[in-house]
């Protein structure tokens, strides 16, 4: 069986892009899939974060994965400041990583902005350690929605120059399973922007916890053009926020793009939201009855986190040890 990684930031609450992009896929491959799945609150500290919510923050990323359906009896689920195997193997690849290969990455530069000189040396490292998480449990799917996808190909560099640098066949290639419509969902105040839950303005996103007013006002000041939906996909070309709003209701209504054209074409932005909003609603209200139930017994959260932590220590551990004995290090025996 494959093993898969794959992980989230709790930098905010999830998204509904994080959601369609990321964790909905994350759910039918515990099916067929060895799946290790993780709360990147190293990550999380790469950007400006409160230190007295980050904990909180964690508990409630891993109360809202396993109400979309994450069971973390049939998957490792955790925290990955609990497993030390994902710092270690990052400072190797810090080594192996090239400074040239990191200046491409444009997550750095859209995060780091105009001020780079004043961003944190972990957001231009940050890929490093998230090949780090991957590489340590030997996975080779990573479910991520497309802005991840330069990072993996990072990834894939460097376990290439790691193993050819020490002449072994240790870190295998990694596949991407970027999926579906919704695997770029766009801010609701600009089409050419990705949704993110770190973004300043609430209203560009939609978050697993809003309810059916926020949804609703949400989509109703949504960015859109004053044309009607047409007919065909071809009609969406130079028209980001409509194209992204036909998309988002074929995800959540498991249509393709093309379908949601066919029922709806000829229809002003005023009628087509009041649909979205309604499947919208339909879509999240058990994921956020799931998410409140789980987070009054916050001591189970942490109790299953601490067992899923154990868990990938066990995998990432003697990985690990190993490409620490490939570099070269003394072995504390
Ligand atoms: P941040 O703004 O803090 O980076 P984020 O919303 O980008 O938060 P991440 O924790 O960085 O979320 O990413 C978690 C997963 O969600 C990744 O697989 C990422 O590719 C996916 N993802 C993030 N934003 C979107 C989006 N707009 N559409 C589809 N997938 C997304
Ligand atoms: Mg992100």
């Amino acid at each position: 069986m494959q093993r898969v990684f794959s992980g989230i930031q709790p930098s905010g609450i999830p998204t509904l892009g994080n959601y369609l992009g990321a964790i909905r896929n994350w759910v039918p491959m515990m099916d067929d899939h060895e799946c290790v799945y993780c709360v990147v609150d190293l990550h999380a500290i790469t950007q400006a974060f409160d230190h007295r919510e980050l904990a909180r923050a964690t508990r409630e990323m891993a109360a809202a994965l396993i109400a979309c359906g994450v069971d973390p009896d049939r998957c490792t689920l955790f925290v990955q400041s609990h497993v030390h195997a994902h710092t270690r193997l990052a400072w190797i690849f810090n080594c192996v990583a090239r400074i040239g290969w990191l200046n491409r990455m444009t997550q750095f530069k859209d995060k780091a902005g105009k001020d780079r000189e004043n961003a944190g040396s972990g957001l231009y490292v940050y890929p490093n350690l998230m090949a780090a998480d991957i590489h340590a449990y030997h996975a080779t799917r990573v479910p991520v929605g497309e802005d991840q996808k330069q990072h993996l190909e990072l990834a894939n560099d460097i376990a290439q120059k790691f193993n050819h640098d020490f002449g072994v066949e240790f870190f295998p290639n990694i596949e991407p399973m970027i999926q579906g419509v919704a695997a770029r969902v766009m801010s609701l105040r600009d089409g050419t922007k990705k949704m993110s839950k770190s973004d300043p303005s609430d209203q560009s996103r939609i978050n697993l916890t809003d309810d059916a007013d926020a949804i609703a006002l949400k989509i109703r000041r949504a960015k859109t053009d004053p044309e009607p939906l047409p007919a065909e996909l071809a009609g969406l070309e130079a028209r980001p926020e409509a194209r992204n709003l036909v998309g988002i209701l074929a995800a959540v209504t498991n249509a393709t793009p093309a379908e949601v054209l066919r029922d709806h074409a000829g229809k002003g932005f005023g009628a087509f939201k009041e649909v979205l909003t309604e499947a919208l609603v339909a879509h999240l209200s058990p994921i956020q009855a799931e998410m409140t139930r789980l987070l009054a017994d916050p001591a189970a959260v942490d109790a299953a986190l601490r067992k899923g932590a154990d868990r990938a220590s066990a995998i990432a551990e003697p990985i690990v040890t190993k490409a620490e004995e490939i570099v070269g290090f003394l072995p504390r025996r």
